[in-house]
């Protein structure tokens, strides 16, 4: 076998890679597809195991002799941090590097107190949560926000939601208490990303997430990854105006917003003004579920507004599957079959042979799911391995 120079060296980060892949799991395995000498294998193999990205099994296969030390991924050698902060409820946990949370808690913030306020009372559950769990190193942190965010400084961008957090960068605020990398996304985002990774990983790259709560947005996954734009402001179909709508004023400033008119807040003032005592989307939902007519012709033509804009999503995007959740998909059979009727009708052909449209399968649970494997995604590839290896000499101190 050629050796390959010395310049291409696969360095501690790719041998984790394989390990991780499955693609070698022996040191023997590791050298042969690497090339790299017996010596150099096990000084990466020694460094991944004192920082705990790797474990060794001795219960490999019996061939009749000794049987190989096996090398396998190290779910355990650490954590990370995740919470999906919401306008109405934020969840919070703490993940093992598989994304599977070890700690969580669910309690109600309000975001409009500012990122003082807010980031401090997260860290100070996170602290909480950590110390109910055997310590291990957190390797980073990862955080959904009910705001449009620059995805590459974690910058909140939108000035109508969140107003007092217009222009902050979070990463660095958080990255100050726990020393690690923070990555920060818009909430609809790791929703998708979570109920993708959970539900639909291996068989679906396309799917179109649509999040119904008191306000309306989606996360794009194309291509298996999601899309976040060049300003992390795709998906914000929010605010794409539909046709023959009763000419509400937007907070945004324009008319006939989708927002304006199928959210779940747009529902709640359309019951109010037709004199409806109601006054939280759990109450629309239980006038649904009580099969009041009034109620479940809104939430209908709610579905088929909706349905407008999702057909021209589907015939862009085509996508295998349109994923309906947030708080409204309780009501989902209302809702989606306004969308369908208009989906089935709009879209192409093509575009709509195989779709399906479906329930949000993970429900709440989706964000902070979302939240560690957005955050792992960025924080186990080999070059961040390589970054984390090179900037953390000695092994890293479980807290
Ligand atoms: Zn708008």
């Amino acid at each position: 076998m050629v050796r390959r120079s010395h310049s291409v060296l696969a360095s501690s980060g790719e041998v984790f890679r394989l390990i991780r892949n499955g693609e070698a799991v022996t040191r023997a395995d590791i050298g042969r597809v690497t090339g790299l000498s017996r010596p150099a294998v096990s000084l990466r193999v020694s460094e991944l195991l004192d920082h705990g990205f790797v474990v060794e099994h001795t219960d490999g296969p019996s061939t009749g002799g000794r049987p190989p030390v096996r090398l396998g991924f190290n779910a355990a050698g650490g954590v990370v941090l995740a919470a999906s902060l919401g306008a109405s409820r934020t969840q919070i946990a703490v993940c093992d590097l598989a994304g599977e949370p070890v700690a969580a808690a669910e309690l109600t913030i309000d975001v409009e107190q500012g990122p003082d306020t807010v980031l401090t009372l997260l860290m100070d559950v996170w602290d909480d949560l950590l110390g109910q769990i055997p310590a291990a190193p957190i390797r980073g942190v990862g955080l959904g926000v009910p705001a449009t965010v620059e995805f590459a400084h974690g910058r909140i961008q939108s000035v109508r939601v969140m107003a007092s957090w217009t222009g902050v960068a979070i990463p660095p605020l958080i990255a100050r208490r726990y020393g690690v990398p923070v990555f920060v996304d818009n909430d609809v985002n790791v929703i998708a990303v979570g109920e993708h990774r959970a539900v639909y990983h291996d068989e679906v790259g396309d799917m179109l997430f649509v999040k119904i709560s008191t306000r309306v947005g989606a996360g794009v996954i194309s291509g298996g990854r999601i899309q976040r734009g060049a300003l992390g402001a795709a998906g914000e179909i929010g605010h794409i105006p539909v046709r023959d709508g009763d000419g509400v004023l937007c907070r945004c400033g324009n008319v006939d917003c989708l927002d304006a008119l199928v959210s779940g807040t747009a529902l709640l003032a359309q019951l109010v003004a037709r004199g409806r005592a109601v006054d939280s989307l759990a109450d629309v939902v239980a006038l649904v579920r009580a099969g009041d007519a009034e109620t479940m012709a809104l939430v209908r033509r709610a579905g088929r507004r909706l349905g407008e804009v999702v057909a021209s999503a589907v015939n862009l995007l085509n996508p295998a599957v349109v994923v309906l959740g947030g708080d409204m998909a309780d009501v989902f059979e209302h809702l989606v079959a306004g969308v369908r009727e208009v989906v089935y009708q709009r879209s192409t052909a093509l575009a709509t042979r195989n779709l399906r449209i479906t329930p949000s399968k993970l429900g709440p649970g989706a964000g902070v799911t979302g939240c560690a494997a957005m955050v792992l995604d960025e924080i186990l590839t080999p070059e961040a391995v390589d970054t984390w290896l090179a900037g953390n000499p000695e092994p890293a101190p479980l807290r």
